[in-house]
């Protein structure tokens, strides 16, 4: 009964170090993972390949329901992200695809579609959820719920710092400007607002390392 199987769910603002926690966490678990920002920014990315316009509710909703997503990690290259059978891991990443995905992640049309894909991956013995809403909407009734923040310019920072390693060119000023807007849109949009869940342990990560981090989100797990 997927109902009976255990969930952490891991919130919070893009930046905030979920991605990374979150992936290692379930890894030290033995628990699968589900990273929901990437099935909608493979969204975002279908809809970009289809030149659809963003703000065609009807369409973008067609264009979640035809677009396949599929986790793979049988390449030798990591985990890909095959959107439509292709190969969109790099593309998925850019600052561009995470600002077309939170714009269509603002439709609730959008999120309820992706729902129950979402509810999927609840399978034994345990599932990681990283994303915005896991613990307020997609599962509530999870065991556990972390919410994970940082201060916007340690995230930015963390960003760039991400970026220029990958050789990409870019500035602080201007990571922190997209990184406050994205929040902003993220908290204040009227279907399923970034904040945390009532009974959702918050964990401020600015000034911690990674591995701080996954300490104290598995002391939640297993104390
Ligand atoms: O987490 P990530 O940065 O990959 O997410 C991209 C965008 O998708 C976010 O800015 C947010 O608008 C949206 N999103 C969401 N709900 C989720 C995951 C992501 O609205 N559960």
């Amino acid at each position: 009964m997927p109902e009976n199987v255990p969930v952490l769910t891991i919130d919070g603002p893009s930046g905030a170090g979920k991605g990374t926690v979150s992936r290692i966490v379930a890894g030290r678990l033995g628990w699968h993972y589900l990273d929901s920002g990437a099935l909608y920014r493979a969204v975002g990315v279908a809809a970009s390949w289809a030149n659809l316009d963003v703000s065609d509710a009807a369409a973008l909703v067609r264009c979640t329901f035809d677009t396949r997503v599929r986790f793979a990690d049988d390449s030798g290259k990591g985990l890909r992200v095959l959107v439509n059978e292709v190969d969109a891991t790099e593309e998925l990443r850019l600052e561009t695809t995470g600002a077309v995905a939170s714009a269509i992640a603002a439709f609730p049309e959008v999120r309820s579609a992706l729902k129950e894909r979402q509810r999927a991956f609840r399978q034994p013995p345990g599932l990681v959820a990283d994303g915005r809403d896991m613990g307020t909407v997609i599962f509530p009734d999870a065991r556990f719920k972390v919410f994970l923040t940082a201060s916007a310019e340690e995230r930015a920072d963390r960003r760039y710092k991400q970026l220029k390693d990958k050789g990409v060119s870019v500035t602080i000023d201007g990571l922190l400007r997209e990184i406050l807007a994205r929040d902003a849109r993220d908290a204040q949009r009227t279907v399923a607002p970034l904040r945390p869940a009532d009974d959702a342990v918050l964990i401020d990560t600015t000034g911690l390392d990674i591995e701080q981090v996954v300490e104290r989100v598995l002391a939640i797990v297993a104390p």
